[in-house]
């Protein structure tokens, strides 16, 4: 009898360790939906300061104008004279606000420009505002097979993010206060060239080459992009636009993201009023996208995206011929407008000082797939040692 309940319990043990580390590593491992959080209240980081608000200040229409002006280069595919000729405008416009380069880089014999703008720009501590330029050589993506090898116009894969930034800085600029943080307006080039359904927008190449490329750059000759008192370490944040002035906008929680940081944006977003457009317990996706190799260095990264891999998201023309400005909202562009000079508003208050670093870090062994990985390699392994060393008399 006693023989019998210590198997019995030998068994139930085992199995129990091993269910427990399973189900724990597959729901880290899954990134649909299945660690969705419920956000606490927290109080916002510093007080809101002078008696305006920049976020009044965007001007959609501007920035609708400016998607305009991105497509009328025609397609933006890097080494293309489409793309120089957008890169030339985009820093030559960031030049009235403060200053702007191009930063070039080969890949494959393509020459590819990123472009870095500045505003204040010796103050040590720094925060980038991000998007890629660039748009998709092929629609593979498109219902109709034919389109299938044809650019897509990139209308809000590109050209939202940008517009968004450009009308950011503008105000940001005209605000003229005292800021006391550096700003970078980052615009990658070589972002959307991946493949995706065996089909890849230039041959052999990876998605997010320009800013893989920056981020190695930085770290091997910091002198071409820090001034004194600036390195990977002074950057407050790094927040990345990508689809953000689609019909029905509706952003996800993108899991390289720093939690803290989607928090505090998340609920700026929903005290404007945009409750729907960032939703609070909404779905969590895992990304691959420019803020990546940001993240990987310990920056506090925040990828403002949709889910544009579900046809229900509400903007259906990821990768398609539909990708148009027919497609665009002037509202989408103010929500998330809005939104970024709100966290500039009530982050960047000029009378603090150095300003707090948000906590939590992305790094190797934070990646939910490493730590999924690890308790299931952990919890069978536990179960071996028991079983060993415990029960081996029976
Ligand atoms: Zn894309």
């Amino acid at each position: 009898m006693k023989k019998k309940l210590i198997r019995f319990f030998r068994f139930f043990l085992i199995n129990l360790i091993i269910i427990v580390s399973l189900s724990m590593s597959i729901s880290l491992i899954t990134p649909i939906d299945s660690y969705l959080q419920i956000l606490e209240d927290k109080p916002l980081n510093s007080q809101p300061f002078l008696n305006t608000t920049l976020a009044d200040e965007f001007n959609s229409s501007f920035a609708y104008n400016n998607i305009e002006t991105q497509l009328s280069f025609g397609d933006r595919i890097p080494g293309s004279n489409g793309s120089f000729d957008c890169a030339k405008n985009i820093s030559s416009e960031m030049q009235k606000y403060g200053e702007s380069a191009l930063y070039n880089f080969s890949i494959n014999g393509f020459q590819c420009n990123n472009i870095i703008s500045r505003i204040n720009p010796n103050k040590s501590q720094i925060v980038i505002f991000a998007s890629h330029y660039d748009s998709r050589a092929v629609a593979e993506k498109d219902p109709n097979s034919s389109l299938r090898s044809e650019p897509i116009d990139g209308a809000n894969d590109g050209g939202s993010g940008v517009a968004v930034m450009m009308e950011m800085a503008r105000v940001i600029a005209e605000a003229k206060i005292n800021w006391n943080v550096s700003f970078w307006f980052v615009f990658f080039d070589a972002e959307d060239q991946g493949e995706s359904r065996g089909i890849s927008g230039i041959n052999g190449w990876d998605w997010c080459e320009g800013s893989e490329w920056m981020v190695e750059e930085m770290e091997n000759q910091p002198n071409i992009y820090f001034r004194e008192g600036q390195s990977l370490d002074t950057i407050h944040s790094f927040i990345l636009f990508d689809m953000v002035g689609g019909t029905n906008l509706k952003f996800i929680r993108e899991s390289h993201s720093n939690d803290d940081l989607t928090d505090e944006v998340f609920k700026i977003g929903n005290s404007l009023g945009y409750e729907v457009n960032f939703p609070l317990n909404g779905a969590t996706r895992t990304y691959i996208d420019d803020h990546v190799p940001f993240a990987q260095k310990g920056i506090p990264t925040l990828d403002l995206i949709i889910e544009f891999d579900n046809l229900n998201c509400g903007w259906p023309y990821h990768h398609t011929s539909g990708d148009t400005i027919e497609n665009i909202s002037e509202e989408s562009l103010e929500i998330t407008g809005r939104t970024a000079l709100q966290y500039v508003y009530e982050t960047f208050d000029p009378t603090l000082g150095f300003i707090e670093k948000f906590s939590s870090k992305e790094t190797f062994f934070s990646n939910p797939y490493v730590i999924g990985t690890g308790i299931l390699i952990i919890g069978v392994g536990i179960a071996i040692v028991i079983k060993s060393t415990f029960f081996k008399k029976y």
